[in-house]
């Protein structure tokens, strides 16, 4: 190397867009807007070099000819500028990084003001509520330990409908002025004509967009009436046992009202798998959710068809802002709660209750679960997750890892 050579300074940045980390004995480059990957040992020389990356104090370092020879960091930089997730820039005379602002995410402040021992459970509270569940059964939990709403629609018994849900529940709403601007969602399996009214006739107060999930079987009582009703959807829940014509009446309706219509297959076996690929395609069906269903004695069916592998998870690109929320927060439960007909609130249905809705105000549920809960703010921060590249890429822990209790779905780590 001649002395020329030997002076040249450069500047080593990453894209803002991208992400450094370190897993595994390396360190990871990911590209949330291409999805592509870099990665080098975790040397030490390295870590002393890459500290502004690893702490997100700036996404720039100086780097000399000698430096990227001594550190063998070549292939390492060719890879990161290959993946446009980063480049490396002459930086003539000057010795010190320009700052590049890292990838990172402060939610400290939002955590601070729950910390404050006066804080007041106002109306902001509600801000952090997107979602609200109302069971008219009750949660009567299987023997495998796990209450998840679709069992009521996988079960072949009848589930029955608690006396009087419409007192406890008439307060509780009335809570919900017009400044909430959720979801509701109403779960009833066997609706019939005086159920539907009923229901109509309790949430219609509420001007929250509904959506009913109900049985197959559970055909609304006329066309009039859910013509009128615009501020609702519908999710029906259909098995391999659903009786076909009611499957055919559901279409009839949607294609007479154009009413928001999902089905929602369950599935708990190959064969029944089979069946509802033969089922969605015969029938042209496009509003179509195939839900694999844990009935506490199918394990293999989701060990051999859902658990996931690398090539699974490096197939969709993660936006910065999805990585961002998956650390901070479960992203399929933050914001949701579940009411049954006893009265009392969940944060998620498999989860010990926040309290009951006649002894504590909405308010103080909602802060309970911000401030203790750990439903939602089910992260992948344990064993083995914690560990792992995909940390943040993969879903935050969803039903399918409660109801099998396990930490993971996947075949990268035991
Ligand atoms: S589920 Fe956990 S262990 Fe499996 S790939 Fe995702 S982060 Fe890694």
């Amino acid at each position: 190397m001649n002395t020329e050579e030997h002076e040249m300074n450069y500047y080593f940045y990453l894209e803002n867009y991208s992400l450094f980390f370190e897993k595994e004995g390396h360190f990871f480059v990911y590209n949330t807007c291409n999805g592509r990957w870099a990665d080098c040992l975790a040397r030490p020389d390295l870590r002393s070099l890459f500290t502004p990356f690893l702490k997100g104090i700036n996404y720039a370092v100086s780097l000399s000819d000698e430096t990227i020879a001594a550190c063998q960091l070549r292939s390492f930089i060719d890879d990161v500028r290959e993946a446009f997730s980063g480049d490396l820039i002459p930086a003539g005379d000057a010795t010190v990084a320009p700052f590049l602002f890292p990838s990172l995410l402060d939610f400290r402040c939002e955590n601070k003001k729950l910390d404050k021992k006066e804080r007041e459970l106002g109306h902001e509270v509600y801000n952090n509520l997107k979602e609200i569940s109302f069971f008219l059964h009750p949660r009567i939990v299987p023997e495998y330990g796990v209450f998840l709403p679709e069992q009521i629609f996988y079960s072949k018994e009848p589930a029955p409908i608690v006396e009087g849900w419409q007192q406890v529940y008439r307060p509780f709403l009335q809570q919900l002025t017009i400044s909430w601007k959720g979801i509701l969602h109403i779960w009833c399996k066997n609706c019939n004509k005086k159920m539907w009214h009923s229901l109509w006739e309790e949430f219609d107060t509420v001007p929250a967009f509904k959506i009913v999930h109900t049985g197959v079987e559970s055909l609304p009582p006329s066309l009039d009436e859910l013509l009128n009703k615009d501020n609702y959807s519908y999710e029906v829940y259909v098995t391999d046992d659903s009786d076909e014509e009611c499957i055919n009446k559901w279409l009839l309706l949607q294609s007479q009202t154009d009413i928001e219509l999902l089905f929602h297959r369950l599935i708990s076996s190959e064969k029944e798998w089979e069946n509802a690929s033969e089922w969605t395609g015969r029938k042209q069906i496009d509003n179509v959710c195939l839900l694999p269903y844990y009935n506490g004695e199918n394990r293999l069916f989701f060990e051999e068809h859902i658990y996931v592998k690398e090539n699974d998870i490096l197939f969709e690109v993660i936006k910065k802002k999805d990585i961002f929320a998956r650390k901070m927060f479960n992203t399929n439960y933050f914001g949701k709660l579940f009411l049954f007909p006893d009265g009392q609130l969940y944060a998620h249905p498999a989860d010990d209750s926040l309290g009951r809705i006649s002894e504590v105000s909405l308010a103080e549920m909602v802060h309970k679960e911000l401030s203790e809960g750990r439903s939602w703010f089910l992260i992948r921060d344990q064993k083995p997750c914690v560990s792992c590249r995909y940390q943040w890429i993969c879903p935050s822990p969803s039903d399918l890892e409660r109801v099998l209790d396990r930490p993971n779905l996947c075949y990268l780590k035991n």
